[in-house]
């Protein structure tokens, strides 16, 4: 049955972080897959483009001049160096899924989400923990693209993220990809029902009960 008005609600920014190798651009994606009422915010980034990706799907590519342009303007909602390069969240990516009416999926470190919580206390904060040190170094070694430097070097910058992890409102253990994706859509539906960002429930109530 049609409802007498619209039952609508505010958008929501849905942060996702790990430590690389725990799994979660897999969970991003499948979740993508999953919902239509989400999508993705890109980033912009300096560091180079990897094969295999697109500029405008995976990251805007940008040069350290044009990032530089870019804070000035104030284009960013948060910015952070990861890996001694830059990462951003767009202001016009937020807004424009925004007010198509879709959520928001960001994937970004623990230092972008502390300065979106700032933006919007509203965040919803998910961390993506591996099932242990070793499961992840094998997982980041089966990836066959990155020298032992730069394994040893994302080891140490996984414990630093996840020391981190009691800043999130959810933590989940990735032990199966397709258990946590639902896990984590689980979250996301709950978050949509939040009576408090829902708009209109008021009028809906005093409909039903006078
Ligand atoms: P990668 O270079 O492997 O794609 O990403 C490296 C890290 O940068 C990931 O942990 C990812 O979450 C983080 N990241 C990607 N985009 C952003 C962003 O816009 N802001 C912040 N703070 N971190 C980001």
């Amino acid at each position: 049955m049609p409802l007498p008005f619209p039952l609508k609600r505010r958008g929501l920014l849905f942060v996702l972080s790990s430590p690389s190798g725990a799994g979660k651009s897999t969970i991003a994606r499948l979740l993508l897959g999953s919902d239509d009422g989400i999508a993705l915010s890109v980033s912009a980034t300096t560091r180079p483009m990897r094969p295999g990706e697109e500029h405008g799907k995976d990251y805007f590519f940008v040069t350290d001049a044009e990032f530089d342009r870019m804070v000035e303007a104030g284009e960013f909602l948060e910015w952070a160096h990861v890996f001694g390069r830059r990462y951003g969240t767009l202001r016009s990516e937020v807004m424009r899924t925004i007010e198509g009416g879709q959520d928001v999926l960001l994937d970004i470190d623990w230092q972008g989400t502390q300065q979106l919580k700032q933006v919007d206390p509203d965040i919803v904060r998910v961390f993506i923990l591996p099932p242990s040190m070793d499961e992840l170094e094998r997982r980041l070694r089966s990836r066959g693209t990155d020298s032992e430097d730069v394994i040893q070097s994302r080891m140490t910058r996984a414990a630093a993220e996840i020391s981190h992890w009691a800043e999130y409102d959810y933590v989940l253990i990735n032990n199966d990809v397709e258990k946590c994706r639902e896990l984590v859509h689980n979250i996301l539906k709950a978050e949509r029902l939040k009576a408090t960002r829902r708009i209109g429930l008021h009028d809906f109530v005093r409909g039903l009960i006078g």
